[in-house]
């Protein structure tokens, strides 16, 4: 078996020859992407049922849908992202060109997640290839069978020297964390996020971290009650709440409480069924651990939804807790699973206070109809990305930076964002021959009043 070492230096080789670096290369390497994804389409689906039972509708529509999006845009855009950049050039310039080359970074690392273990693990691809990098990818050990078959279908479509897929877990990351990458891009918990950038730091090596946290949904007075349920709904228990993006917990104007979870409780069921247990589309918790972990917090507050479960499917009913403080553990810890705790506030202020201070969110929700108060929300909190009288669908839009801040993250991607999270902005100043203005040279005959006033 090949060394993480020996692959690298494999992979290195490969870009030093110049190979990615043309316009063909690329585009043909993202096409053989979506080929490879469209002719394996039916073990994708069966992969990822096995590792998390996803239906295939949200297989479609969260997984593989998303990445032939990515791929044709970045195809469609691939020449225009490419082209040197102009920009213009002072006075003091004069004579001269500026522009700025977009340069592949070189030998990009990719370590993904379980939660959306192919989208999560493809999508920084799309950037990094577009770009004109070579990938090494390190998919999650904890999706096994899409683990298992990115490696192969990456074998099959791709040569290794140029994407290469190394399997494994800590002992392998930290193997493949030693080495030198000319850009890591890290998806997953902020304790793994800081073990990363610091491996990153050994080799001076940039990195974009998109990390987690507790994003909130906040429900305000005048909000279309009935519609925020519904949205509501669909981001925190798509995927059974394993979404780095899903509402975490719901802040509730006290007055529209009421009608309000009612209206959650409608949505539980029409989704999921009146038993999601025994809805064979219903996703469950990766492991063991992490169904523990989630277990612990159905003793918060009151459940009002749900609450029951089955160890031997590791699934877990959409649940709804009431009479949550901010003191109770589920507000300790992002809950990353198909648990909603709800708050309720009376003033606004103080409700938004609360959020600014803790640490800064991956995403935001606000509900509300005054779009006075919601430009006044989405300013006064320091978030990643959100959405107004909507979740999560931010982040399928290729023209908005998906990324957090702070402990949510470093750096963005989606789209054009992709192809810059793996290109190094080269600026280029041409100068002319023609004539040489004189006025930088030390003893010159120019003023000191002629040079502020160029200058100033
Ligand atoms: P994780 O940090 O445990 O694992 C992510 C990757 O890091 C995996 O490939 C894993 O093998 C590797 N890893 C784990 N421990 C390591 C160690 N000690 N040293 C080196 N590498 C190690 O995350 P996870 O459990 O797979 O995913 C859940 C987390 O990811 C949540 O916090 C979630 O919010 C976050 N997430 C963020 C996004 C985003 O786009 N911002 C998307 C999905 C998930």
């Amino acid at each position: 078996m090949e060394t993480t070492e020996k692959a690298v230096s494999n992979v290195r080789a490969y870009f030093l020859n110049g190979n990615t670096v043309s316009y063909e290369f690329r585009k043909k390497q993202l096409e053989n992407l979506k080929q490879m994804l469209k002719k394996n389409e039916s073990q994708i689906y069966r992969a990822l049922k096995r590792d998390l039972n996803k239906s295939r509708y949200e297989v479609y529509t969260t997984e593989l849908g998303f990445l032939f999006s990515e791929i044709d845009f970045a195809v469609k855009n691939l020449r225009s992202w490419m082209e040197p950049e102009k920009v213009p050039s002072p006075i003091t310039h004069k004579g001269s060109k500026s522009y700025i080359l977009k340069e592949p970074f070189g030998v990009a690392l990719v370590i993904s997640p379980w939660n959306y273990p192919l989208q999560l693990a493809l999508a920084p691809v799309i950037g990094a290839i577009s770009a004109g990098n070579c990938v090494v990818l390190k998919p999650s050990e904890h999706a096994t069978a899409t683990s298992s078959l990115l490696a192969d279908m990456i074998r099959d479509h791709f040569d290794s020297s140029f994407f290469t897929v190394i399997e494994g877990g800590i002992e392998t990351t930290t193997e493949l964390l030693e080495q030198r990458f000319d850009k890591i891009f890290f998806t997953g918990s902020l304790e793994v996020g800081k073990i990363v950038m610091k491996a990153a730091s050994e080799h001076l090596t940039p990195v974009t971290l998109e990390l987690g946290g507790k994003s909130p949904a906040v429900v305000d007075e005048d909000a279309n009650i009935n519609l925020a349920a519904k949205r509501i709904v669909w981001g925190k228990f798509t995927n059974a709440g394993q979404t780095c993006v899903a509402p975490d917990y719901v802040c509730v104007h006290e007055k529209v409480k009421f009608k309000f979870l009612k209206a959650v409780k409608k949505y539980i069921r029409s989704f999921y069924s009146k038993d999601p247990l025994k809805n064979n589309d219903y996703t469950r918790i990766i492991n063991d651990k992490h169904f523990d972990r989630l277990i612990r917090f159905l003793s918060n507050g009151n459940v009002i939804h749900g609450g029951n479960f089955d160890k031997d499917t590791l699934t877990i009913e959409p649940t709804v807790l009431d009479k949550i403080t901010w003191e109770d553990a589920v507000m300790h810890e992002e809950i990353f699973g198909p648990i909603l705790p709800v708050l309720s506030f009376t003033n606004l202020e103080d409700a938004l206070h609360r959020i600014k201070t803790s640490e800064k969110p991956l995403a935001l929700y606000y509900f509300g109809e005054d779009s006075q108060t919601q430009q006044q929300v989405i300013e006064y909190v320091p978030f990643g990305g959100g959405s107004i009288n909507d979740t999560f669908y931010h982040l399928a839009n290729p023209h908005l930076p998906f990324g957090g801040v702070g402990t949510s993250g470093m750096g963005a991607y989606h789209g054009k964002f992709s192809f810059d999270a793996f290109t190094h902005q080269k600026s280029i100043l041409k100068q002319t021959t023609k004539f040489d203005i004189p006025f930088r040279y030390p003893g010159n005959k120019v003023s000191e009043s002629i040079v502020k006033k160029i200058m100033e």
